[in-house]
């Protein structure tokens, strides 16, 4: 079966490793030493808790996790948090919250914030096309607020920031949706971090937030309770029913991080093998292939890019597709051309797409 397999260069959900699928597989009809199905156990039941800790565990050893974060395993994916920050943050905080409005996803979670209270732009890379991170310099460092929000990587355009803000005592809230767990970060430097899965981490399903004890004080009376981190971390992810089997798969992915891979500075230096694999390649194409994002803001997680004669995109498309190279069709907001290459994309697959972007430009160009 597994012969069968294309590369997949999905945004989202990704792909994801092999040998964790198999796995899955081999324990889905009934977990060791359980007797049941991961798909039919209780929330409640002490296998779960089993996973959960784990999981948990793992999370706290790759990014070396601070006791005074709690790690949250919410639904409703990182949209809903783009309502629960300013909920818990902003609504009655007297204070403003700033966003640094990066790309698609940025743009986002201000509207929800504009619901909420005084949400300002920290700054805005619409007029660019979004096409680059702010640079150090460039961001206003607000000395005060309810909390500054940015996204790390913007999974539509492609860019990713590529150094760690801090506002000193002004909490910083940041989007890791599509780069989380594909580096080492700074966990001290923030105050609450999120991420949905579907990229790096499991399917769909389930959202990490990794939350920083001090902030729980900041919250409101009187939130709905599904809305409220206080509930969450009070009962440990277990206030409702939790999305038991994209926990588990978490774990799973989890465990092949600190195992096969290493940890993530190994997991960051295979992403950068990779990514710079196709950089090169549009950088050295004499124009044929024009990347969106400008150089220092490329993201490792999302390559974007277009043909010179944009009528040959979908000629693009199409072939890989019938070298089983699939998901390459750009957002349809950007246009052009993307490959998503998350943790799980192996640079046996990105080898495979590099050599046929050569081969189509020698036809093509
Ligand atoms: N933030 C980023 C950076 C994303 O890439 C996405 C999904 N592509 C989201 C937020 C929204 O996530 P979800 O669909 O889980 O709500």
């Amino acid at each position: 079966m597994e012969k069968t397999r294309v590369h997949n260069f999905s945004a989202g959900p990704g792909a994801l490793p092999l040998s964790v699928l198999i796995q899955a597989k081999q324990e889905l009809v009934e977990l060791p030493n359980v007797g049941m199905s991961v798909l039919e156990i209780s929330h409640r039941s002490s296998m779960f808790d089993d996973i959960i800790q784990t999981a948990q565990n793992n999370l706290r050893t790759l990014l070396q996790i601070p006791n005074n974060y709690h790690i949250l395993f919410l639904s409703g994916g990182a949209s809903l948090q783009f309502s629960m920050i300013p909920m818990n943050f902003l609504r009655e905080s007297g204070e403003s919250a700033y966003y640094l409005v990066g790309g698609t996803w940025g743009k986002k979670a201000i509207e929800q914030a504009f619901r909420e209270g005084d949400a300002r732009k920290l700054w805005d890379g619409s007029s660019e096309q979004f096409n680059r991170m702010p640079a150090s310099d460039e961001l206003e460092i607000v000395s005060s607020g309810a909390y500054v929000h940015i996204t790390s990587n913007e999974t539509i355009q492609g860019i990713q920031l590529n150094w760690e803000p801090t506002f000193g005592v002004v909490p910083l809230i940041c989007d890791m949706s599509s780069d989380f767990l594909s580096r080492p970060v700074s966990i001290a430097n923030y105050g609450l971090i999120y991420a949905g899965v579907q990229k790096n981490v499991g399917p769909a399903g389930v959202t990490i937030v990794i939350i920083r004890e001090d902030l729980l004080e900041r919250i409101p009376n009187g939130l709905h309770s599904m809305l409220d981190y206080g509930v969450h971390v009070e009962k440990s992810s277990t206030y409702n029913t939790p999305p038991v089997f994209s926990i588990y798969m978490a774990n799973l992915v989890t465990q092949w991080l600190l195992g096969d891979v290493g940890g993530l500075d190994k997991m960051a230096a295979i992403n950068h093998e990779k990514s710079d694999t196709l950089y090169r390649t549009i950088d050295e194409s004499s124009g044929f292939y024009i990347g969106h994002a400008q150089e220092d803001s490329r993201s490792v997680m999302n390559v974007t890019w277009r043909i010179e004669d944009q009528t040959l995109e979908q000629e693009f498309v199409n072939e890989a597709y019938k070298c089983g190279l699939h998901n390459l069709k750009g957002h349809g907001s950007v246009g052009g051309l993307r490959a998503s290459i998350y943790n799980a994309v192996t640079l046996e697959s990105v080898n495979a797409l590099n050599k046929f972007m050569l081969d189509f430009q020698a036809r093509w160009g």
